[in-house]
């Protein structure tokens, strides 16, 4: 069996999975449960389901009750620094109900 001695100095680090907060309830998860909005450099805001767009991103647990709270305390457009259009709320409304099979 080898083993992997750290070098010195070097920061061991488990996980290396990105943290990213949620701007509705605010709790910290890994960013593949949560849903990214990116702010593009020409300032429309869009749903980005790949993760994957050039921008400034937000991001918000694909749930109903986060999605609202975010909208609600505005917590979307001050992350982002933009106006969320009705389109962007609708698409993250229905991406969270399409997604959303369990009951809690
Ligand atoms: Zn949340």
């Amino acid at each position: 069996m080898r083993l992997d001695m750290p070098k010195k100095g070097q920061i061991i680090r488990v996980k290396r999975q990105p943290q990213r907060t949620c701007v509705g309830c605010k709790q910290v998860e890994g960013k593949r449960t949560l849903i990214r909005v990116v702010r593009r450099p020409d300032g429309i805001v869009e749903v980005d389901p790949t993760g994957r767009k050039a921008g400034r991103g937000a991001y918000v647990h694909q749930s109903l009750d986060c999605i609202e709270q975010a909208i609600a305390s505005n917590a979307l457009s001050r992350s982002l620094k933009a106006n969320i259009g009705e389109e962007v709320i609708s698409e993250l409304r229905n991406l969270a109900s399409s997604e959303d099979s369990e009951e809690t």
